[in-house]
């Protein structure tokens, strides 16, 4: 019998409970130090820390079931439109930036395929919680490594990569940002890169919202619209936008330097009058850094 998860993949990993060395058993990935063992389905680690949230991971799951809805309604397409241009603008940024030979981790990939285009060149391992996406990417899309975990429990080892790409990510996790931060620093070796990409709380059309309305009045309203809309990009209650100044001053405190926000010129999430709006106030280069839906950071790790 063949391996059951690619050696080059292995050498990545590591227990998401202790850290320690992970070593095939039979049919599952076992910790050398604290003796767990990991289900492996087909060929894809599922590297889950110890009390996973099962509610949070069910709300997860019902997010996941709408993002690959595939129809959208006919209002949607202008920010259908807006979402395949941001994704465009990011993936473009990254590859001219990271080069090739690389080993890159795209943590909370979901069912973008934008990062396929660097497994090309580059050593890609796509993480996810949901192994359900990450089977539809290896078998719809040929993504060769794959791993499901939780992101606040990183299973892999200390500087394993070059790169990280994430992807709206961190807004499903808004509490807990400096541990990932910092676990961000951990898997990166020293220089390796952060492309960071998140919801803006500072977004030129939703910062009244999320900056001057308090976070439970603003979910509850949000909830409301979306439901009411049978939106297909429908936020769970626990998710916010971030601050991405905040952010900015989190990542500096956490082994990161050079960190920059670098302009973007999508903005999804809106109508026709919105996108004429930012079209008019992102002639400033101030608001595509800062002012955008997305803000997308580059950091350099220390
Ligand atoms: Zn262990």
């Amino acid at each position: 019998m063949t391996s059951i998860v690619e050696q080059k993949l292995l050498d990545l990993l590591a227990c998401p409970r202790c850290g320690g060395e992970l070593g095939h058993g039979k049919y599952s990935l076992n910790c050398f130090s604290c003796g767990t063992s990991y289900e492996v389905r087909g060929g894809i680690p599922v590297l889950m820390p110890e009390g996973i949230d099962i509610e949070h991971l069910a709300e997860e799951e019902k997010l996941g079931e709408i993002m690959t809805d595939e129809p959208a309604s006919a209002k949607d397409t202008r920010s259908e439109e807006q979402w395949e241009l941001s994704k465009i603008e990011y993936w473009d940024f990254v590859r001219e930036r990271v080069g090739t030979g690389k080993t890159i981790a795209n943590i909370g990939c979901g069912v973008d395929t934008g990062f396929l285009e660097l497994a090309a060149d580059n050593t890609v391992v796509a993480f996810d919680l949901m192994c359900p996406l990450l089977e539809k990417l290896r078998d719809g899309h040929g993504s060769a490594l794959n791993v499901a975990g939780a992101v606040h429990a990183l299973p892999f080892r200390n500087a394993a990569f070059d790169a990280i790409c994430c992807i709206d990510l961190i807004h499903h996790e808004p509490d807990r940002l400096a541990a990932i931060f910092a676990s961000f620093a951990r898997i990166l070796r020293p220089d390796g890169i952060l492309f960071l990409e998140d919801i803006n709380a500072w977004g030129l059309l939703q910062f009244w919202k999320s900056k001057m309305m308090p976070r439970r009045l603003h979910g509850a309203l949000r909830d409301g619209w979306h439901r009411m809309k049978r939106s297909k990009h429908r936020p769970a209650p626990y998710e916010f936008p971030t601050d991405v100044f905040k952010s900015m001053q989190m990542l500096s405190k956490s082994g990161f330097e050079d960190v920059e926000a670098v302009p973007l010129k999508s903005y999804p999430n809106t109508g026709k009058a919105g996108l004429a709006l930012y079209g008019k106030m992102s002639a400033a280069e101030r608001v595509r850094r800062y002012h955008n839906f997305h803000y997308m950071i580059y950091a350099r790790r220390a």
